[in-house]
């Protein structure tokens, strides 16, 4: 079924949102002090959108939930002494009617409540005839029909103010990134609904600051049409996504640091140009080398199991394994055993070094 999206330009107190559409601030409201602060900080550095989660939808209960509705007024209050446009998440019809009746300007839904279609049917319907822009985050799951449904469903109940926020997927085990970028998604998405402003979430994406830089560049090189990053004054004190969060002053220092491209005539086009084809290689190369990096993490935990267990380091059965199921998998991906069993050949080796010094240190 094809779709199709009717979407306006956000306007916010008559006033049109121009791309690229920047937004910041914290993971978290936690305190007047930090709102206020975190908010004057980005306001004089020329951001126009904060962020703050009020409601956090956590994993697992017991980690910090948001302070809730107390924690708005905090909000309109850098609002109205900053002109800072005001952003939250919302996950049910009590949560907009908080954000509402303190004058929140837009609402973001959250990767786990996008992927709930009764809670996203629930909002929408609540929604119905209200003018407020709705931004709309990814499903936690890598999947673009729910994603697309989400969007229908809002923009079904009249909202046109609509901007897709990409933050990745979740994955299982060990990663590079707290959640995947999975590219392929967000690419499928603008070339469904070109007129659908589309942001990207690094902080999310990467779930660590120092790859942030990398990620963001990323989405511009493809034609994203902003960013949403988490930042905090005090980041390692933060109570939720500490790792993920940096100073105002670090987020200017990325911004900065961003090559912006002339927009593009079309977005998709940008996919066949050489240039883009090397960018593209320049950071899969990236992320092979920091997922060796990672990889190598987890070989000395098992070195320093291995010493503390008494087990050998070679184990001719599991190496085995490991080259026939490797090689197996290459075959199935076109690719030659030779390139296969020369890059995990150089693996191991540098696995078993790194081990034997865990081993040596023992002795
Ligand atoms: C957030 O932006 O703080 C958040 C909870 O994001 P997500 O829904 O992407 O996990
Ligand atoms: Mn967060």
């Amino acid at each position: 079924m094809e779709a199709k999206l009717n979407i306006e330009p956000v306007v916010i107190n008559g006033k049109e949102l121009e791309l690229p559409i920047i937004i910041s601030g914290p993971c978290s409201a936690e305190s007047e002090e930090q709102v206020m602060q975190t908010g004057r900080q980005l306001a004089e550095m020329g951001i126009s959108v904060f962020r703050a989660g009020i409601w956090k939808p956590r994993t697992r209960p017991g980690g910090f939930e948001g302070l809730g509705a107390v924690a708005l007024p905090w909000l309109k209050k850098l609002k109205e002494e900053t002109g800072l446009i005001i952003a939250t998440e919302v996950a049910n019809t009590y949560h907009i009617k908080q954000a509402l009746d303190h004058d929140v300007d837009i609402l973001w839904v959250g990767a786990r409540t996008t992927a709930n279609p009764f809670a996203v049917q629930e909002l929408a319907d609540y929604l119905a005839g209200k003018n407020i822009p709705v931004f709309v985050k990814n499903p936690v799951n890598p999947d673009i029909d729910l994603w697309t449904g989400a969007l229908e469903r809002f923009n079904k109940a009249g909202l046109k103010m609509m901007v897709a926020i990409h933050r990745g997927f979740s994955v299982y085990g060990q990663s590079l990134y707290r959640n995947k970028p999975q590219w392929g998604l967000p690419i499928e998405l603008k070339r469904r609904f070109p007129n659908l402003p589309l942001i990207n979430d690094p902080s999310h994406i990467t779930g660590r600051r120092d790859l942030i830089p990398a990620v963001c560049q990323k989405a511009l090189d493809l034609n994203f049409d902003g960013l949403f990053i988490e930042s905090h004054i005090n980041p390692d004190q933060a109570l939720s996504d500490k790792d993920q969060q940096v100073t105002p002053t670090d987020l200017k220092k990325i911004l900065d640091g961003l090559i912006w491209r002339k927009p593009q005539v079309n977005g998709l086009e940008i996919m066949k140009d050489l240039e883009d084809y090397r960018t593209e290689i320049d950071h899969m190369d990236e992320e092979i080398i920091r997922t060796l990096e990672a990889r190598m993490r987890v070989v000395e935990k098992i070195g320093e199991y291995k010493l503390k267990n008494k087990v050998t380091i070679f184990q001719s059965d599991r190496w085995a394994d490991i080259l026939k199921d490797r090689t197996g998998l290459g075959k199935k991906l076109g690719l030659s055993d030779e390139l296969v069993s020369v890059v995990l050949k150089a693996i191991h080796q540098e696995s078993i070094n790194r081990q034997t010094k865990i081993m040596n240190r023992g002795e």
